[in-house]
């Protein structure tokens, strides 16, 4: 439960930092990016779509113009079957009835060899023949062709006129009637593709633009969003004689209306303000401790040093303590007190005790084996216990190194009755295993007492507080001549924490001649290079130690 409460309050922490509003130059950055790349987004999109359109559009006037085609060169072929008399009475009767199967072929009529319209369904006979402008086209798919013949139709009706053999035929104004575009601003030409010659318009489109459009096609920078860019797509069917050009001269952005324009810009900036709390939540959840412990365990940043252990009456180092440090980049140097507690907070206790071992083995391995009496202690955690492989895994890298599972001691400290069970199962399998267990921090856990008469450990840490009570006439003091006498019979070890001064080493001296003592008065936790320099002088062994610390 206390877990639960602790893991909850650390999350709760993080929020609470990261909701700390961003700074203001960093939301309108954040702000203005978003909103830009809304806006870009929306451009791209917008203009696939549109492009899609434009083609289909494209594609629609192709189709019906290929159809055109087809209705127009079979009335001519038909008519040119006929074996009335030109512009006889039979002979336009022949002709009505042509037209009346070709919807999109407007009149159909007969032509001189010099071009003139001599008669046709809709003008009869004419008094006098009608000339067909001198300029005309020639395609492969009619004789010829005229495109503008302004003389014979009423203004803004386009129509062309085809001629094969001595007819000819009138396209239909209707023919493209029906196919309509998906927006404002898009419009096609329908032209000759050798001569560029234009056949027709449609919708937005001006004839100098339909011009320029089908003589230089434009080169487009449609990735960028300025004004002024228009899409084109163009068709050019194969074996016919003509090609469909289509532009779109308002596209992505610029085609929006003022709803689409705020959706963008309130989604931009709420996107903006989103991320800007994310970006700040992640950088203050990469300061937090959680994880930059997880950071340092993954990457080996976590170390140990090593604090002697003396025995007090000959000042001679029988063993050392490893204890954790680490020194992180952001957080500076953290107290184990701190790390320790939150790794175990967050399940991370374990994994990093265990490279701890593996590193402590390979540092104090030479020592141990050198020396069959010196003894290596390591801090253990009750969920290290807890966890079925990991005397396992301890076992097999001891056995590794080749070294005496008795010159190894497990230091436990019990903080909870709860834990009183674990802790008597698993110190059980390790004393059996043969390694030296340490009740850590006595007089200071829930139950020590109960805990002693359960099974017997192999040393008892007295905790630093205790030592530092000498002199001080507490509550302390009083308890620690009680557990002189509650101790002092027992067939354990006793290690006497944090002696800093010579009154302090005496005093426990005086009380438990075969005490075991550790304290910065000898020396805090070194590295190994400092430890063989240590144990090579044997600097405490001299009695006149004592007297120099003075
Ligand atoms: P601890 O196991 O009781 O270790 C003794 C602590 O007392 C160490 O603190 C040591 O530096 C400090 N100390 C030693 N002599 C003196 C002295 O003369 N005066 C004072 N004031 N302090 C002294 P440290 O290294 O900060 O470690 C604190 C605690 O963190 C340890 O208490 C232990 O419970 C835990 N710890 C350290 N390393 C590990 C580890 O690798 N694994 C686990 N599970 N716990 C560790
Ligand atoms: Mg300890
Ligand atoms: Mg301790």
């Amino acid at each position: 439960m206390l877990k639960y409460v602790r893991k909850k309050t650390i999350i709760l922490d993080m929020i609470l930092s990261a909701l700390v509003l961003p700074s203001w130059k960093n939301l309108l950055f954040f702000v203005l990016f978003t909103l830009c790349f809304s806006l870009y987004i929306h451009h791209w999109s917008a203009l696939t779509a549109e492009k899609k359109k434009l083609e289909s559009y494209v594609k629609k006037i192709t189709d019906r113009t290929q159809q055109s085609v087809f209705q127009l060169k079979t009335s001519l072929t038909l008519a040119n079957q006929s074996k009335a008399a030109s512009c006889s009475p039979e002979d336009i009767n022949m002709l009505r009835d042509i037209l009346a199967n070709y919807p999109y072929v407007n009149d159909i009529g007969r032509i001189s060899s010099a071009d003139e319209v001599t008669c046709s369904v809709l003008w009869g006979v004419l008094s006098e023949p009608k000339k067909l402008p001198n300029k005309s086209i020639q395609d492969s798919s009619f004789q010829k062709s005229w495109t503008e013949v302004s003389g014979f139709f009423s203004a803004n009706q386009q129509r062309s006129i085809f001629n094969i053999g001595h007819s000819f035929a009138v396209s239909s104004p209707t023919t493209f009637l029906d196919i309509s575009r998906h927006s404002q601003k898009i419009g096609g030409v329908l032209y000759t593709p050798t001569e560029k010659k234009i056949h027709h318009l449609f919708d937005d489109i001006t004839y100098q633009q339909a011009q320029s459009v089908i003589t230089s096609p434009p080169k487009q920078h449609l990735w960028l969003p300025i004004p002024n860019n228009f899409l084109v797509s163009t068709s050019c069917p194969p074996h016919y004689e003509f090609c469909v050009t289509g532009i779109d001269t308002r596209i992505g952005i610029y085609d929006m209306n003022i709803i689409e324009w705020l959706k963008i810009i309130i989604s931009g900036i709420l996107a903006g303000v989103v991320l800007s709390f994310g970006v700040r939540l992640f950088k203050s959840n990469r300061r937090t401790l959680i994880y930059r412990l997880k950071y340092a365990i993954k990457t080996d940043e976590i170390y140990s040093l090593y604090q002697p252990k003396i025995h007090l009456k000959t000042g001679k180092i029988i063993g050392v303590e490893a204890l954790a440090r680490w020194d992180d980049k952001e957080l500076g140097s953290v107290s184990p007190d701190v790390f320790i507690h939150c790794a175990e907070a967050n399940q991370l206790i374990t994994p990093l005790t265990k490279k701890l071992i593996v590193k402590n083995l390979k540092e104090i391995g030479s020592f141990l084996k050198n020396d069959p009496t010196f003894l290596l202690s390591i801090n253990l955690s009750v969920q290290d216990l807890s966890d079925q492989s990991f005397l396992n895994f301890v076992d097999n890298h001891v056995k590794k190194n080749g070294i005496n599972a008795e010159q190894i001691i497990f230091e436990v400290t019990e903080r909870s009755a709860a834990e009183n069970n674990v802790l008597k199962r698993a110190t059980k399998h390790f004393l059996r295993k043969g390694y030296q267990i340490s009740l850590d921090d006595f007089g200071t856990g829930f139950s020590n007492l109960s805990w002693l008469t359960t099974f017997e450990p192999n040393e008892i840490k007295i905790d630093k507080m205790f030592v530092q009570s000498i002199g001080t006439q507490t509550v302390s003091q009083i308890a620690l001549n009680g557990i002189f006498q509650l101790v002092g019979n027992l067939n354990v070890a006793l290690v006497f924490e944090g002696i800093e001064s010579v009154e302090e080493a005496r005093y426990v001296l005086q009380h438990s001649p075969n005490a075991i003592g550790q304290g910065w008065l000898y020396s805090k936790a070194i590295d190994v290079e400092a430890l063989q320099h240590l144990l090579d002088t044997q600097p405490y062994m001299d009695v006149s130690f004592l007297e120099s610390q003075k």
